[in-house]
C-alpha cells in the first residue's frame, strides 16, 4: 500500500500537467490511474474517437448497490494571453493560497476526492464511491455523455452525484441549460464596384444577427421566468462575428457563434426552430443571389439544464456533508450536472473555491477552502459503513 498523500500534495502533482482541453490528457489520466492502484483501485477509462484523451471511472465499494457520483474534469483552460505572476502549471503557494492553473476549476477539488481513496476504501462497506473524471468538459461537456452513459448503464443507479465545480461549498441544485452553435455563411466574392454579381456573406450573417437579437429581446419580455436565475429568463447571445477582408471586397465568407442559456423546463427546440427559420431566410435570399451561396450551421456544445427540487432529500443529505447550512442555491454557470441529472441520477453541484477565479490569470484556491472540502470528504467517509438509502434517503 502506498503512503497516504494529503490534498496539497496531489494538488501539486495534479496542476504540474497542462491539461488544457485542446490537447491530449492522457498523461493525467496515467497519473491519476497509477495512484489509484497504488491504493488497489480499479479504474477504466472511456476514451474519445480520437484516442488522445479519456473519461476515468474507478468503484469503490460494493458496485451492486447505490453509490455517490464524485465527478469533475480533469482539462483546464488555456493560459494563452494571461498575465500570470507564477508559472501557471507550477503549484504556487503563497499567503495560504494555492496559485496555479485549475486550482478552483477544478484540480482542487480532485485532489480532494484522491487524497481520500484510502479512507473511502476501507469504508465503504455499504454505500460505493464512484469516482468520475471526464475530458473537455471546458470545451462544451464533450467527454461526460459517454461517462455518464457507463455510469447509468451499470445495473444500480448511484443515490447521489456531486459534481464538484466550484461553489463555495454550497449546494447548488439548478442551473441553466446550454446549446452552442456556429453558423458559416457562403456567398459569391466580388469587386465591390460589382456588389450586383457578388452575393455579400456579411449583409446576410448581419440578418441573422438582427434576427437573433430580436429573439432574444421577445424571449427576455415573453418567455417562461424563473427568479431562481440571474437573469431570470433565457438569453440568446451573439459572441462572434468574422467576415470580409478589405473594403473594395465582396465577402464571400461570414462565421458567426451563438448561443442560448435556457431556465430549466424550456422547449429549447421550439427556440432552436425560430433559429432555424431565420437563418433558412438569410440562406433563400442568399441563394437568390448566387445558386452555389449556402448557409451551414454545426452544434458547438450543450449540455441540458440541472434542476434538482431545492428541498429534496438528495440536497439535504449534500448540506449535511459540505457543512453548508441554509439555503441552496442556483448555480449561474453550466456543468455536466444536468447530464447525469437527464440520466436518472440525483445531482448537485458543491466543491470548493469560487468560479469568479475560474479561466483567471492567478487562479487560485484557499488552504482554507481545501480543508473545508477535506472536512466534506471525511464526512462523507464516515456515512459509508450505512446503505446509501439510510443516509442520502429517496
Ligand atoms: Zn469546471
Amino acid at each position: 500500500m502506498a503512503p497516504e498523500q494529503s490534498t496539497t500534495e496531489i494538488l501539486d502533482r495534479l496542476i504540474g500537467f497542462a491539461s488544457v482541453s485542446s490537447d491530449s490528457n492522457l498523461d493525467i489520466v496515467s497519473w491519476i490511474e497509477g495512484y489509484l492502484s497504488q491504493h488497489d483501485i480499479a479504474s477504466r477509462r472511456i476514451y474519445d474517437r480520437t484516442g488522445r484523451k479519456a473519461s476515468i471511472l474507478a468503484t469503490i465499494g460494493p458496485a451492486d448497490r447505490p453509490g455517490v457520483v464524485l465527478s469533475a474534469h480533469t482539462d483546464v483552460v488555456p493560459v494563452a494571453g494571461q498575465d500570470w505572476s507564477s508559472p501557471p502549471f507550477t503549484a504556487t503557494q503563497k499567503d495560504n493560497r494555492i496559485v496555479g492553473r485549475g486550482a478552483t476549476d477544478m484540480k482542487g477539488f480532485v485532489a480532494s476526492v484522491l487524497a481520500h481513496v484510502p479512507q473511502f476504501r476501507s469504508a465503504a462497506s455499504h454505500t460505493p464511491i464512484h469516482i468520475a473524471l471526464s475530458y473537455d468538459e471546458e470545451v462544451g461537456c464533450l467527454g461526460a455523455p459517454d461517462l455518464v452513459a457507463a455510469i447509468a448503464a451499470a445495473p444500480v443507479k448511484p443515490a447521489l452525484c456531486i459534481v464538484g465545480e466550484p461553489t463555495g461549498l454550497s449546494v447548488g441544485y439548478a442551473h441553466k441549460g446550454k446549446v452552442a452553435r456556429r453558423v458559416i455563411v457562403s456567398g459569391r466574392g466580388g469587386h465591390s464596384a460589382l456588389p450586383h454579381r457578388a452575393a455579400n456573406a456579411v449583409f446576410a450573417a448581419a440578418r441573422i444577427v438582427a434576427a437573433l437579437e430580436g429573439l432574444a429581446e421577445r424571449v427576455a419580455r415573453d418567455g417562461k421566468r424563473d427568479a431562481a436565475f440571474d437573469p431570470p429568463y433565457t438569453t440568446i447571445h451573439v459572441g462572434s462575428l468574422h467576415g470580409g477582408t478589405a473594403l473594395n471586397f465582396v465577402p464571400d465568407r461570414a462565421v458567426l457563434e451563438f448561443e442560448i442559456r435556457y431556465i430549466p423546463d424550456t422547449d429549447v427546440s421550439a427556440l432552436l426552430a425560430e433559429t432555424d427559420a431565420a437563418i433558412a431566410a438569410a440562406r433563400d435570399k442568399l441563394k437568390a443571389q448566387a445558386p452555389e451561396a449556402g448557409i451551414v450551421v454545426e452544434d458547438m456544445a450543450s449540455y441540458p439544464a440541472l434542476m434538482t427540487a431545492s428541498r429534496s432529500a438528495v440536497v439535504a443529505a449534500a448540506q449535511r456533508l459540505s457543512g453548508s447550512a441554509g439555503n441552496a442555491t442556483t448555480v449561474s454557470f453550466g456543468t455536466e450536472a444536468g447530464l447525469y441529472a437527464q440520466a436518472g441520477i440525483p445531482t448537485i453541484v458543491c466543491g470548493p473555491g469560487d468560479i469568479g477565479r475560474a479561466h483567471k490569470a492567478d487562479e487560485w484556491i484557499g488552504l482554507d477552502e481545501l480543508a473545508a472540502s477535506d472536512r466534506m470528504m471525511q464526512r462523507l467517509a464516515s456515512q459509508l459503513d450505512k446503505p446509501a438509502e439510510e443516509w442520502i434517503g429517496q
